[in-house]
């Protein structure tokens, strides 16, 4: 097999890994080296869709010793094997790299034999890389559960970013579908990484040739639909693992059926792409907004409304929380007005050290006022008295009504992904109601709908 047949083949294996974005380091270059690294997220990734790509993502062997039930590469699957060594893959980088293709790489691997080798091999890519060639672009390499400590202790010496994939969201669930992976071994080299990356910064901060680890922080990645765990059970892992490994990112990838097999959902079942996009926005709520998984999710209500971003299904069952008044308000209170985002918040407790805001202030600003204006008051005044069902209106997220709804293969999926409209939508659309049809009439029943929850 030649390269370019090695790389089509390892290259389309690594599409399902989701969990890569930008950098966060910045390394310049220098004279005898070779690449640099911006902070401000110039490294990509190439998702499946085709969206903007400029890290070199491609696993570096995808014969997999491993029986993960959801994924192409299992070891039972009929699929074509291909399996980079660490000099083609080094001066496949190199190469790209040389015609400006990419500005780094994603390198996750299938289980070559057993861990330990795996990250072996993946380890001296990257020497090569980084010793030989010099080179010093953005690389973000996964880790392979179950291999030896010290091992990934010398990966995260040449790898900006690490991550370990978390892969399904319960240990019960990883049983039944992914025999082979053990929470425990998923979840120590999560927790080396944390204690070596903080240790590293420290050292760094008085040395400052000391040698970096992982300075980009570790990330991991859930698939989503899969299995059977509520968002309120994804969204409280997701705040553990924030909170217990100091993770940057935790990715969702909504499952996308390309296995058929009992324990998995249906070929014919749709990506739940809507419920990863709340779970993102609910990522952000608590990243950004200061907002704990316990206050957006509960027993009673363990989902996310498809119509409603978490953060205005939040201020509806919240209602003594409002009106906020934008001239005193601290900054956490901003936060959790609809329409109000990190960036406006701080403008707004700036921009009231110099004189009194109205409405025409806080347009300038940057505030969703279409949202904002029925939960804020501007120095006593409120701003607008709507109706329960022109409130409801403002609030509910046009993004659950996407049209241009189609009847898609999973290839063409591959090429272009359905928009995330509600499930209910295209199950309309799936019986012959026209797309936009679709849309009006289950907009008009989530609109009834929330105005008597008003
Ligand atoms: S370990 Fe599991 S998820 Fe990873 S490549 Fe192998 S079969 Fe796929």
């Amino acid at each position: 097999m030649d390269l370019g047949e090695k790389l089509e083949i390892l290259a389309d294996s690594a599409k399902y890994d989701v969990a890569c974005t930008s950098s966060g380091v910045n390394r310049v270059g220098q004279p005898g080296s070779l690449g640099s690294c911006a902070a401000a997220g110039i490294c990509h990734a190439f998702t499946p869709d085709g969206r903007c790509v400029s890290l070199l993502k491609v696993l570096y062997s995808n014969a997999c010793a491993y029986d993960c039930s959801y994924c192409v590469n299992r070891r039972t699957n009929d699929h074509p094997r291909a399996t980079f060594t660490p000099r083609e893959l080094a001066e496949l980088t190199i190469g790209f790299y040389r015609r400006n293709y990419i500005e780094g790489l994603f390198l996750s691997s299938a289980v070559l034999g057993t861990p330990d080798r795996t990250m072996e091999l993946m380890i001296e890519a990257l020497r090569i890389l980084r010793e030989e060639y010099h080179f010093r672009g953005y690389i973000h390499a996964k880790t392979i559960p179950g291999a030896d400590p010290l091992l990934v202790e010398r990966i995260g010496l040449f790898a900006d970013r690490l991550s370990v994939n978390i892969e399904l969201p319960s240990e019960a669930s990883l049983t039944q579908l992914a025999p082979d992976k053990k929470k425990a071994a998923i979840l120590r080299p999560m927790g080396q990484i944390a204690v070596k990356s903080a240790q590293s910064r420290r050292e760094l901060s008085v040395y400052r040739s000391a040698p970096a680890f992982a300075p980009a922080g570790q990330s991991t990645q859930m698939i989503i639909g899969a299995t059977p765990e509520t968002d309120r059970h994804i969204l409280n892992l997701t705040e553990g693992l924030y909170k217990k490994y100091s993770l940057k990112r935790v990715f969702f990838s909504a499952y996308l059926p390309i296995v058929a097999d009992a324990r998995l959902p249906a070929l014919s079942t749709r990506p739940p792409l809507l419920r990863e996009h709340r779970l993102y926005q609910a990522d952000w709520l608590l990243r950004y907004y200061h907002f704990s998984a316990g206050e957006l999710l509960s027993e009673e209500e363990p989902n996310f409304d498809p119509y409603l971003d978490p953060k205005c299904n939040w201020a509806i069952r919240h209602p003594a929380f409002f009106p906020v008044e934008v001239n005193t308000a601290s900054r956490e209170e901003l936060l959790r007005v609809p329409g109000i985002g990190p960036k406006s918040a701080l403008r707004i407790v700036q921009a009231r050290r110099m004189q009194t805001l109205g409405m025409a202030e806080l347009k300038r600003i940057g505030v969703v006022l279409k949202r904002a204006q029925y939960f804020i008051t501007c120095s006593g005044h409120t701003p607008a008295h709507g109706t329960r069902a022109e409130i409801a209106g403002a609030l509910l997220d046009p993004k659950a009504f996407g049209v241009g709804v189609q009847q898609m293969s999973l290839d063409d999926f591959a090429a272009k992904p359905l928009p995330a409209a509600a499930p209910a939508v295209h199950e309309l659309a799936e019986h012959g109601v026209a797309a936009s049809k679709a849309a009006q009439l289950v907009r008009e029943e989530a609109l009834t709908c929330l105005t008597r929850r008003m």
